[in-house]
């Protein structure tokens, strides 16, 4: 018996439970994880790329506290997460350009820094191809000319590794328990008020999620809140009870290219930024390059919508013909270096998609149950946010207060009284 139970050890029931355990130090909490050690779902497999730059008010605060907090503990706690401010980099065509427009208006208007770049400027510091009309590539998978770039410099790169570590540390630190290789495979619903009844809960009955039940037909059970954090697993539990996440998973694939050779140049792009490397670079189409400076390679990746499948697939393979036909082709036009590029490692993983991008963290028939799931592909950068506003909302707060003072409704992030708006810089 516990007072909370965290189910998942992923970036947001570590968060999560961090923060309950700070605002209730004298609580028992357990946090169950099917994996054998902490972060080892969808937040191990992050490009873990994050940027302060949105016009959306719970974006810029979501993300705005979680990266401060992040500085935070890199430059005055000492503990390296392996941030780098290398800047989030987009190359617009025509197309793309239209679709910002009112956004990049909207950033200025909101004071929100970013440079504008001749894409002759990233020609010289890159080697971009930034012109492309007339080649055959180019009309093949129609393609436009580079026209603008747009320089983010509160945006970077950071180590989801050491992100997990420092969370996994303190808490074990603080007293936080921990069940690894414990697969949960189902949630206890009782009633509040149990009379004994074979079949109970009735509909009638108040109910309640009073723990889980994990494999060998053990019960690890909460006296409070089960927090749900189980990223793109939770409607496969949640389901079961009629609960909904809200959210569903999708594949993502991440391929490694070394860079070297012609490669070597671009990844030490200098005067970008003050670390001479490439920053996080989005073409037109969406396909991204990640520098691993470190490694001395690029991570490279696409996300596509229409077509594919929401569907979890475990465990999620990287697909070669993805490399080869949706990425390689808009890689390796405005990026020749990357024409014979093969990827030495690949990995999947997947989004765990919500209607409106937007986490989801809610009590659903005030069951005792918080469900914190729906990061949406930003999780990294949004977690200590996402982990605040649960545990206020396990807590029974109205309100979370975010790194930096400023405190946000809890109910924002939920389904009712949720904080609906429109995000212009969807790049
Ligand atoms: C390829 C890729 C690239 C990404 N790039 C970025 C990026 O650049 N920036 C960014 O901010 N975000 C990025 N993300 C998103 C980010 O990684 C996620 O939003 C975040 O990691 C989600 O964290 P989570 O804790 O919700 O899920 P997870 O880390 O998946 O945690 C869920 C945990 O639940 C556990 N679990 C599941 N079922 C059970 C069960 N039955 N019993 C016990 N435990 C269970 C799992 O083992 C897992 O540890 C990326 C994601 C992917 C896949």
């Amino acid at each position: 018996m516990f007072d909370y139970i965290v189910v998942g050890a992923g970036i947001v029931g570590l968060a999560t439970a961090y923060h309950l355990k700070r605002l209730d130090p004298n609580a028992s909490i357990l946090v169950v994880d099917k994996e054998s050690g902490p972060g080892a779902g969808d937040t191990g497999r992050s490009a873990a790329a994050f940027r302060v730059f949105f016009t959306g008010r719970l974006n810029m605060l979501l993300a705005g506290s979680s990266v401060e907090f992040y500085r935070h503990v890199q430059e005055d706690e000492g503990y390296d997460l392996g941030m780098m401010w290398v800047g989030y980099l987009f190359l617009l065509d025509e197309d793309g350009l239209r679709r910002v427009e009112d956004g990049l208006r909207e950033a200025e208007r909101m004071g929100l820094p970013f440079r504008r770049l001749d894409p002759r400027v990233v020609e010289e510091r890159m080697g971009l191809r930034a012109r492309v009309t007339g080649l055959e590539e180019a009309e093949l998978i129609d393609a436009g000319d580079v026209v603008d770039a747009v320089l983010v410099e509160k945006a970077g790169i950071m180590d989801p590794e050491r992100l997990v570590r420092y969370y996994y540390e303190k808490l074990q630190s603080m007293g936080v328990e921990f069940a690894f290789d414990t697969k949960v495979e189902g949630f206890i619903v009782e009633p509040r008020k149990p009379l004994g009844i074979e079949g109970e809960p009735f509909a009638w009955q108040e109910a309640r999620v009073a723990g889980v039940r994990v494999a060998g037909g053990k019960e690890l059970r909460a006296r409070r809140k089960v927090i749900a954090a189980l990223g793109a697993w939770s409607p496969l539990l949640l389901d079961e009870i009629g609960v909904d996440s809200y959210s569903r998973p999708k594949k993502r694939q991440v391929f490694v290219i070394r860079a070297d050779g012609e490669r070597a140049r671009v990844l030490r792009a200098q005067g970008l930024n003050r670390y001479g490397i490439a920053p996080m670079t989005i073409l037109p189409k969406g396909v991204y390059m990640r520098p691993e400076p470190g490694e001395g390679t690029f991570w490279v990746g696409v996300s596509d919508y229409l077509g594919r499948p929401y569907k979890l697939e475990e465990p999620p393979h990287p697909e070669e013909d993805f490399y080869t036909l949706s990425v390689l082709p808009v890689l390796s036009l405005y990026f020749p270096q990357f024409q014979d590029a093969y990827p030495q490692a690949a990995w999947a993983g997947h989004y765990d998609i919500s209607f409106d991008s937007q986490p989801i963290v809610y009590e659903p028939y005030d069951s005792d149950l918080i469900v914190a799931a729906g990061t949406s592909g930003s999780g990294i950068m949004k977690a200590d946010a996402i982990g605040r506003v649960a545990a206020s909302l396990a807590l029974g707060l109205d309100e979370a207060e975010l790194y930096g003072g400023e405190s946000i409704p809890v109910k924002w992030l939920g389904i009712e009284g949720r904080l609906l708006e429109e995000e212009k810089l969807v790049i």
